[in-house]
């Protein structure tokens, strides 16, 4: 497989091509702005030092402040995020935010920190990267392995340094910190949200449906949770200790309880147990990938049986894949859209510290449910006159040309 970022790249050219951008632009549009990589240096418990590589990729702010999350990961690499740096310039772009694309990420094991030791790491990170972000410059959120407590202490740290109050620095934040309580259930819904007008264009009842999601994160359990309220039947869970599958349908009550109780899914009974790989090539309807890129790939791109792929993690569908899936037949809703609700969420939470306005739950559900069906809603019309490109081209020529265009009229070329 090639690297995420060349993966990246490619999707941009192909829109590229597609829409007649110049050279020049096309390659302004392949590269972050800034790249910042350091070393992260914190105290352990037992009084020895560690440092720990950290990254902050700057892709485009055309059409507003950079914005997009920081994960902490074992397997993290400079590839990785230069990658989801510009898959959050799409995203935005995609469904109208005034905000550019960044991410970050720390190379570390979380679950082998204490949690002094996570707070003293995401504060050290926070001082590394305070001259670069604010709420004007560029704005982190959570992402794998990153939660509200997590930008807690990042927003302390920075305040700290800056010495002023800036709650829109940071989104994802914890209610009392200036936080929305709908944040937390958003990338989730979201997906929900672009599978159900997926279901809609192919004239699928939810209730007659089935969805297997691999990943039991923030975003796989809040798909779980709200497929089944739409009346999906949810047959297959993974997480890192395996998968589970029961054509029948498994409860996400049980399977959460089960999760909580356990840490793993790898030892719940009743149900059939099988590797994460042979979970993907399952009968089903939808298969909603929630958790690392790169899952699908040329190798079991034609042994997926579902008629929707909801890509709820970012990446999890390789450009070769993308290409045997649409010779299939197969409704791939891209990242950039069905994950979309977590930024579109954090854009609320940011826009209410900014102005000191709060919204009721009721009202911040509706906006990000009218955002994600609008959104999908344009590229649907585009995608059903284009013939022949595929949902993901589609997404991409809407998303690219709109930055294209902020960065014209700002002359930078
Ligand atoms: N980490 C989420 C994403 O990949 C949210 C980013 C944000 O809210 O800035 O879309």
């Amino acid at each position: 497989m090639t690297s995420p970022f060349e993966e990246a790249k490619r999707q941009v050219d192909s829109a590229a091509d597609k829409l007649g951008i110049s050279k020049p632009m096309r390659a302004r549009l392949k590269k972050p702005d800034l790249f910042y990589s350091f070393w992260v240096r914190i105290r352990l418990d037992n009084r020895r030092r560690a440092k720990f590589m950290g990254f902050r990729s700057q892709y485009n702010n055309a059409l507003g402040p950079y914005k997009g999350g920081i994960r902490f990961h074992p397997d993290e690499t400079a590839e990785t995020i230069r990658a989801l740096s510009a898959w959050m310039t799409w995203k935005c772009s995609l469904t109208g935010l005034p905000l550019g694309g960044a991410k970050g990420g720390i190379i570390c094991d979380p679950s082998k920190l204490s949690e002094s030791e996570l707070e003293r790491l995401s504060k050290a990170y926070s001082k590394k990267i305070t001259k670069i972000i604010g709420p004007w410059k560029d704005i982190p959120a959570p992402d794998v392995y990153t939660n509200s407590q997590t930008m807690a202490w990042m927003l302390e740290e920075y305040e700290s340094v800056i010495k002023t109050s800036a709650p829109g620095a940071f989104t994802g934040k914890p209610v009392e910190l200036g936080g929305h309580a709908g944040r937390h259930e958003s990338t989730g819904k979201g997906v929900v949200i672009t599978t159900r007008e997926a279901l809609k264009r192919l004239r699928l009842k939810p209730r007659q449906t089935s969805a297997i999601i691999q990943g039991f994160g923030n975003v796989g359990q809040f798909a779980a949770k709200y497929y089944e309220e739409l009346g999906i039947k949810v047959i297959g869970y993974s997480d890192s200790s395996g998968a589970i599958f029961n054509s029948k349908g498994i409860k996400f009550k049980e399977v959460l309880a089960h999760k909580k109780k356990e840490g793993k899914l790898a030892t719940m009974t009743g149900v059939k147990h099988m590797s994460n790989d042979s979970l993907l090539t399952q009968k089903c309807d939808i298969l909603a990938p929630c958790a690392l890129e790169g899952i699908i790939t040329r190798k079991n791109a034609f042994e997926i049986k579902a008629k929707i792929i909801a890509e709820g993690a970012n990446g999890p569908t390789t450009v070769d894949a993308d290409k045997i899936l649409f010779k299939r037949g197969i409704l791939v809703i891209p990242d950039i859209l069905c994950n979309a609700g977590g930024v579109i969420g954090s854009y609320f939470e940011w826009s209410m510290n900014n102005t000191g306005e709060y919204w009721t739950l009721n009202k911040y559900n509706k906006n990000l449910d009218s955002v994600l069906t609008k959104s999908f809603d344009k590229i649907y019309k585009l995608y059903e006159k284009e013939k022949n490109i595929d949902f993901r081209e589609t997404a991409y020529m809407i998303a690219v040309k709109r930055v294209a265009d902020a960065m014209r009229l700002r002359g930078r070329q």
